[in-house]
């Protein structure tokens, strides 16, 4: 057994710092940014902001609205291949750089994954996504995914250390995913004690990347679009957002009407919800990681989307970012004991 003592950080213990700022208003700051990836031989442009590969916030509906503003959906992996046929087949132009075919790593996901991009070949993104991205087996799938699809921008995760992040990247990954246990709906750390705090994975993980010429997503632990500018300013390329895109009309879950208001069903995708769904229960060796919880219904995600995209402009003038892309160089952050003032929040 050993500790390590060095203090790990998530977003609720940090603020940043304001700097002098020759920008004169938030309507000067781009919130896009161009990658060229590593392996892929292509490159990319728009706002760095995912909705989660979950059957609550990863629809065709929600790719269509986040594609219209620049961001990328992870295409939950639920839907049939007809379904990606139809939706293909009515989607704009553009929306294959909007896109990311998810994927688990079983020899039926890799069937059914091949057949989802033999119609959509142009989709830009595979999302390889398991909950514990450490096993051999997850490396050698991200291998000959690589070795299969050579010019696809493959996602992988997720990890919160940087020696699996390299070893990923190593893999074929262009981009790993990063997080666990930060989930508004994970019970991960509940059930296993297993996590790192989320500031602090995305600190190490940016770094252990960036010296290879890879991204990193920061996934998962965002509430407010503060949190997004935090996982920004420590070094993330791209952030996922699973709650936050949750309860919207573009959202999945089951639409709940109690005492006139309004609510959806969000949940996590190992939860009990989701494995009943998915794979008809919850298997006898295993315990549920994820939570089901009711969100008040939020209407249109737009909505939503610019009080993320207005907040982050805002940070960025406050550390004088004219460009996303310089928010990292410009970020001091300050460890604090508080947050915000919650005296009329209830
Ligand atoms: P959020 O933005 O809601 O805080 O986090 C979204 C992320 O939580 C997802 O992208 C995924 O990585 C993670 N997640 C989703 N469902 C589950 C689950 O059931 N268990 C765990 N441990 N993590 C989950």
């Amino acid at each position: 057994m050993r500790i390590e003592y060095d203090i790990k950080l998530g977003f609720k213990d940090v603020m940043i710092r304001p700097k002098r700022s020759t920008l004169k208003s938030r309507s000067q700051v781009s919130l896009k940014r161009k990658f060229t990836f590593k392996h892929a031989n292509t490159t990319w442009e728009g706002i760095p902001i995912i909705a989660a590969n979950m059957d609550t916030v990863g629809t065709f509906e929600m790719a269509l609205a986040l594609a219209e503003k620049g961001l990328i959906t992870a295409v939950h992996k639920h839907y049939s291949i007809t379904d990606w046929n139809v939706f293909s087949s009515h989607a704009p132009e553009g929306i294959e750089n909007h896109i990311a075919i998810s994927t688990g790593t079983s020899a039926n996901d890799a069937e059914k994954l091949a057949s989802i991009v033999s119609f959509n070949p142009h989709f830009k993104f595979i999302c390889i996504d398991v909950a514990n991205g450490y096993s051999e087996h997850f490396v050698d799938f991200v291998k000959h995914t690589r070795t299969k699809y050579p010019d696809k921008v493959i996602i992988a995760g997720n990890v919160v250390t940087g020696e699996m992040v390299e070893e990923l990247l190593l893999a074929g990954a262009d981009i790993v995913k990063v997080g666990i246990g930060p989930g508004s709906v994970c019970t991960t750390r509940v059930k296993t004690g297993v996590g790192y705090p989320q500031l602090s994975a995305i600190i190490e993980c940016a770094d252990a990347a960036h010296g290879l010429g890879g991204q990193i997503i920061s996934d998962g632990g965002c509430t407010i679009p503060g949190d997004i500018a935090k996982a920004f300013g420590a070094g993330a390329d791209f952030v996922m957002l699973g709650g936050m895109f949750a309860g919207h009309q573009e959202s999945g879950g089951e639409l709940i009407e109690r005492d006139g208001k309004h609510y959806k069903q969000f949940y996590g995708m190992s939860s009990a919800t989701a494995m009943d769904k998915h794979v008809g229960g919850v298997a006898e060796y295993r315990a549920s990681e994820g939570k089901t919880v009711e969100v008040a219904y939020k209407g249109s995600v737009e909505t939503t989307l610019k009080d993320i995209l207005g907040g982050l402009r805002s940070t960025c003038t406050y550390v004088g970012a004219a460009k996303l892309k310089e928010l990292t160089k410009r970020t001091t952050f300050i460890r604090v004991a508080e947050q915000e003032n919650r005296i009329y929040t209830n």
